[in-house]
């Protein structure tokens, strides 16, 4: 199989490929929902660290435990391992962020079924010394917890080589995102976002062959598919799970050439440093890297930061996309807006749930917006 279709059949159906590697591999799966989980550690530990991204079919179980106004990505994690979807899962990684993950943490704990649960009570505002302190603090905590959970040892070589195996994957991933901007046509959008899905469940050293085997076919002949001649989109905001709507742009006349979100390039932006304390180079990246809006970083850091992608990647207009009842998501929106509009550049705001509307509502939507760019 090539390596952008076996990349996509593992987006498209990530459990079956769990369910496939596990006993194939012998390592535990854990399953994670927020980038702020250390996937270094759990890769040292000899685990396969697996993002969860709620369920697309409908949520019954996970009503009596979560109000009908928890985000859908909440909700429908709930309802998949409820439902016993994630019974390949040994275990899951909650940091706490918001309230919604920091609630659905104890439900899971209680009601899941699975043999072991991590808690990860980062700091939120990541300025200060003693926030790097503390954060150095809960993650040699979060080793001590992975060794016991999963009864193994994580000594610091292998720390190292798990750093040096998700740097190089973050390296791959930094590439293919600039590539697409710099060559629209080289990708659809919707591979972009195939490939990033299936970077964050697959076995990361099976993952990175695939990305370098990738690389070496997308950089080879690197004039082809040039230009699009579409308006060029950068997508803002949380988890994206709707393919389709990298379609729905791209029909309209828009390409997504980068993004700012939670399952994009907030991703894999940075690298952690290979020589010194693994656990302190770990928490180092986490204090560097661009906040999302449940960690605090500075009144105007996220919106600085947008106004520099805009840029840097030519973007002639953004799109605001979160889940429907995201708090941390929605507190934002109106400065980020804001700063959009100082800086002149037209956004257009999506709030979705995992089950999208009507399609010819999403093409009207995107076909106003992108006519007007
Ligand atoms: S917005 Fe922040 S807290 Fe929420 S999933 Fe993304 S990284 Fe995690
Ligand atoms: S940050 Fe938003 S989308 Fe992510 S879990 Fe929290 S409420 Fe849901």
């Amino acid at each position: 199989m090539e390596p952008l279709e076996k990349l996509s059949a593992v987006a498209h159906d990530p459990f079956a490929y769990a369910q496939a590697i596990q006993p194939a591999l012998e390592k535990p799966v854990i399953g994670y929902f927020c980038s702020y989980t250390p996937e270094e550690m759990l890769t040292a530990a000899g685990a396969v660290p697996f993002r969860i991204f709620g369920t697309r079919g409908d949520i019954s179980l996970a009503d009596a435990h979560l109000q009908s106004y928890c985000c859908s990505l909440v909700r429908g994690g709930l309802e998949d391992v409820l439902k016993g979807r994630l019974s390949f899962l040994k275990g899951a990684v909650f940091p706490h962020t918001c309230d919604s993950i920091q609630r659905l943490s104890d439900i899971w704990r209680l009601n899941a079924g699975l043999d072991t649960h991590f808690d990860l009570v980062l700091p939120v505002k990541l300025t200060t010394q003693s926030a790097r302190t503390y954060m150095i603090s809960v993650l040699n905590t979060f080793r001590a917890e992975l060794e016991q959970g999963l009864n193994v040892s994580i000594s610091d070589e292998a720390l190292h080589q798990a750093i040096y195996t998700h740097n190089c994957i973050r390296d791959r991933l930094g590439r293919i995102y600039r590539l697409k901007s710099q060559n629209p046509g080289k990708l659809a959008a919707a591979d972009m976002y195939a490939i990033m899905k299936a970077a964050m469940v697959m076995d990361r050293a099976e993952l990175l062959e695939h990305l370098d085997a990738l690389w070496a076919d997308l950089s080879a002949g690197a004039s082809e598919g040039a230009s699009t001649g579409r308006k060029r989109i950068l997508m803002s905001g949380g988890i994206c799970n709707h393919p389709d709507i990298y379609h729905f742009i791209e029909e309209a006349g828009g390409d997504v050439v980068w993004d700012d979100l939670c399952t994009g390039t907030r991703y894999f932006e940075g690298s952690v440093e290979e020589t010194g304390d693994p656990v302190e180079a770990i928490a180092d990246r986490y204090l560097d890297r661009m906040v999302c809006p449940a960690k605090h970083m500075g009144v105007t850091a996220r919106g600085e930061h947008l106004k520099q992608l805009v840029r840097t990647h030519r973007i002639d207009g953004v799109i605001f996309l979160f889940l429907k009842f995201c708090d941390p998501h929605g507190f934002d929106y109106p400065y980020l807006k804001e700063c959009m509009d100082q800086a002149g550049v037209p956004t257009l705001l999506l709030e979705v749930e995992e089950q999208l509307p009507g399609e010819g509502q999403f093409r009207t939507r995107f076909e106003t917006f992108i006519d007007m760019l």
